[in-house]
């Protein structure tokens, strides 16, 4: 397999192999500046071989590891952050992610709070294997950034304008790059061209983990541009799929709004899965609850109002 794959001028996208037997890989970016070196987007997982690959595209660009300017993490996730900080130590270049993203790092760090299984009115019987996949450890632990990000600003990537756009929702601090000469958008999991990722998979929010999907799906659904995810293929028709998934959430949540006053285990029941509700086990029934909580809340919010 190539080491990498151009994409656009001067913009490479590499496949980082992912361990466990999930997703194969995940994708990152080496973005070449006008100064001769190199951003680096979503560098991926812990491992060595994650490491190495990311590593031989950029000798096979003809550059050095110190060629590397700065390393940009779309989110905390292991297979897009986990990696940052073996390729700092190999770069020099500082870890930059976005502010909130940095406060959820820390919080996630201190340990996350279980589901309240009562009140979600799981069945005695179920609930062990809820337990163990809910206690169990979320991966190694993402290294704090040098430095973070706030939404709006521009890079410091000599002679291109690649914005930082904050789209909470699949995580507090997740971040897309608008890449505004060459027209590209780096989207991270915000938008993958056939997965739904979940959402609310970043640590306790404030706020709504859909709507403030939703509000993300408007403004990056309204960019123009090539789409650079974080995991299949990069792809064309951003809108349409921005369009496609608000839709999805719009109608899980319509679903569950038609069942007022369930508890959520009765809700997630009554929802359609793909594989189907009796499939569902462990952590695959861990996030369907979870994600239907996460409707059913902003549905009690006045979500379906407003959208
Ligand atoms: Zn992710």
């Amino acid at each position: 397999m190539a080491p990498f794959e151009t994409i656009a001028d001067g913009v490479h996208a590499v496949r980082i192999p992912m361990p466990g037997g999930g997703l194969p890989y995940s994708l990152a970016y080496l973005v070449e500046d006008h100064g001769g070196r190199l951003l680096v987007v979503d560098p991926g997982s812990p491992t060595d071989e994650a490491t190495g690959s990311l590593l031989d595209a950029v000798d096979a660009l003809g550059r050095t590891p110190l060629d590397a300017a700065s390393i940009v993490v779309t989110h905390l996730h292991a297979d897009h952050a986990g990696g940052a900080a073996a390729l700092r130590a190999a770069t020099g270049a500082p870890v930059l992610m976005h502010a909130r993203e940095a406060q959820a790092v820390e919080t996630i760090a201190r340990g996350l709070p279980s589901p309240d299984l009562d009140a979600w009115g799981v069945p005695a019987g179920r609930r062990a294997e809820l337990r163990a996949v809910a206690s169990a450890p979320v991966g190694p632990a993402v290294a704090p950034p040098d430095a973070v990000l706030t939404d709006g600003e521009l890079l410091d990537v000599p002679g291109r304008r690649i914005r930082v756009l904050w789209t909470p929702g699949h995580t507090p601090g997740h971040l897309c790059l608008h890449d505004e000469d060459a027209g590209l958008v780096f989207t991270g999991d915000h938008v993958l061209p056939t997965i739904n990722s979940g959402l609310g998979l970043g640590g306790p929010s404030a706020t709504n983990p859909v709507g403030d999907y939703l509000a993300g799906l408007e403004r990056i659904g309204a960019l123009d541009g090539q789409a650079l995810p974080g995991h299949e293929q990069p792809f064309d028709g951003l809108a349409e799929r921005c369009a496609a998934l608000r839709e999805h959430h719009l109608r899980r949540a319509r679903e569950v709004a038609a069942h007022p006053g369930g508890t959520v285990w009765e809700i997630a029941s009554g929802l359609t899965w793909t594989g189907g509700w009796d499939a569902l086990a462990g952590f695959t029934l861990l996030s369907a609850l979870s994600q239907t909580a996460l409707h059913r809340d902003f549905v009690g919010r006045g979500g379906l109002r407003s959208g």
